[in-house]
């Protein structure tokens, strides 16, 4: 990524980008395109799943009475709208005026509900029973559980077995909310194992069972249905950018990216005005900055892979970060050059999560202080002009993270 540009790009504008069509973030190309990406690469037995998928959810989306549930949950069960916080101190800091979309707010605390209560919906809509999940860290599979117990839904997750071992209390999590946790034993034994179990899991239940799967990834049509379910944190954030701003959009929007589906929901709220976007991955998960494109969990898109083409493990302070790919709309917005993707180191995301504590009174996830790790550096080096304004999806808060924070600054000082 150039760190010598100097100020921040304008030609992404819409206005400004003469004889080019302005890149959209609506329903994809034939077959689930984005671009030379996305796609629908699964074995034949798996199709009739995504397509049976794919009907309900754009029924389900041209319908207002489902919309209407879908948002009444979001309301009166996951506490939206979030809201956008104007933070002074943090912004005299870096001399840029920063807002924060607040998904650390919902309940569950992080943007994963929008998603799961949609899905859990589409489950009850296509008259299933029983919903099956992927996770890592296990935020995903903990939402997952959630919105089936809401539904009285039979929930099974998968999770790679050395995942369960390092995140014991989410395992926990899931079983009081009802859920069965079934431990991966193939390949590496993390995330990308447990979405291949869930995969075949759902091709042999598909009749009573909907796969929930947790970010903009995998074959058609979850990156599209994902992200759709996370549009309201963009469309949200952006009226009330407008409303603090006097009617203007923020220069610049930053959010972090794993799979992407928090940026790809904030992304969707802004790609048609003039600000620039910006996804922030972990330097150890960056797929975008180091991946090369290749086919993986039934889409094209930059993946972390060595010159056999097998896929390398994602490493970062953030499990929520540490997925080996990026959804593949992130991966045609990086290439039309509409959003640019770029990392956070693990030192800085841990200053700027204090930052972040000790300025405004918010304690972040790691994740989303990655995002705000990148917009320090930018600050300080002058690659974002003073006065710039900057809203900033916080993704999660930090209480997941906390004995994992701990252990490694108290570390640090002995
Ligand atoms: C899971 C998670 C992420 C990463 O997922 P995306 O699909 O990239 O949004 C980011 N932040 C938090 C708080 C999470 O729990």
């Amino acid at each position: 990524m150039s760190t010598t540009q100097p100020g921040l790009p304008t030609q992404h504008g819409p206005s400004t980008q003469q004889g080019v069509p302005p890149v959209r973030m609506a329903e994809p190309g034939a077959g689930g395109r984005f671009g030379d990406f996305g796609g629908r690469y699964l074995p034949e037995s798996l199709v009739p799943a995504c397509l049976e998928l794919e009907a309900a959810f754009r029924r389900a989306w041209n319908d207002e009475a489902f919309k209407g549930r879908y948002h009444a949950l979001l309301s009166d069960y996951a506490g939206r709208p979030t809201p956008v916080t104007a933070c002074d101190r943090l912004s005299e800091e870096l001399g840029v005026r920063v807002l924060l979309k607040r998904e650390d707010l919902t309940h569950t605390g992080s943007h994963k509900i929008n998603n799961v209560i949609g899905q859990a919906l589409l489950t009850v809509d296509m008259g299933k029973g029983r919903m099956v999940a992927e996770t890592g860290a296990g935020q995903h599979g903990v939402a997952t559980a959630t919105a089936a117990a809401l539904f009285g839904l039979e929930c099974v997750v998968y999770m790679g077995e050395l995942d369960t071992e390092r995140q014991e209390l989410n395992v926990f999590r899931m079983e009081l909310l009802g859920a069965e946790v079934r431990p991966v034993t193939s390949g590496s034994r993390t995330l990308k194992d447990a979405v291949n179990e869930a995969l075949r899991d759902w091709v042999a239940t598909v009749g009573n069972t909907h796969y929930c799967l947790g970010s903009v990834m995998g074959p058609h049509p979850y990156p599209w249905l994902v992200r759709e379910f996370q549009r309201i944190v963009g469309e949200e954030a952006r009226e009330q950018c407008r409303a603090l701003l006097a009617g203007k959009d923020p220069d610049l929007v930053v959010a972090c990216v794993g799979g992407g589906s928090n940026a790809a929901g904030t992304f969707a709220g802004f790609v048609e005005t003039g600000a620039q976007l910006v996804g922030v991955e972990a330097a150890g998960g960056a797929a975008m900055a180091r991946g090369i494109p290749g086919v993986l969990h039934g889409m094209r898109s930059y993946l972390l892979q060595d010159e056999w083409g097998q896929i390398l493990e994602a490493e970062s302070i953030s499990a929520g970060l540490d997925y080996p790919g990026i959804g593949p709309e992130h991966a045609y917005l990086g290439s039309s050059g509409r959003a640019r993707y770029t990392t956070a180191e693990d030192a800085e995301v841990l200053d700027a999560l204090q930052l972040l504590a000790r300025t405004e009174g918010i304690i972040p996830a790691l994740e989303p202080a990655h995002a705000l790790a990148w917009l320090a550096r930018a600050c300080r080096s002058g690659e974002v002009p003073a006065g710039s304004t900057v809203m900033v999806t916080l993704s999660g808060r930090g209480d997941k993270d906390a004995e994992q924070v701990m252990g490694v600054l108290k570390g640090n000082r002995s």
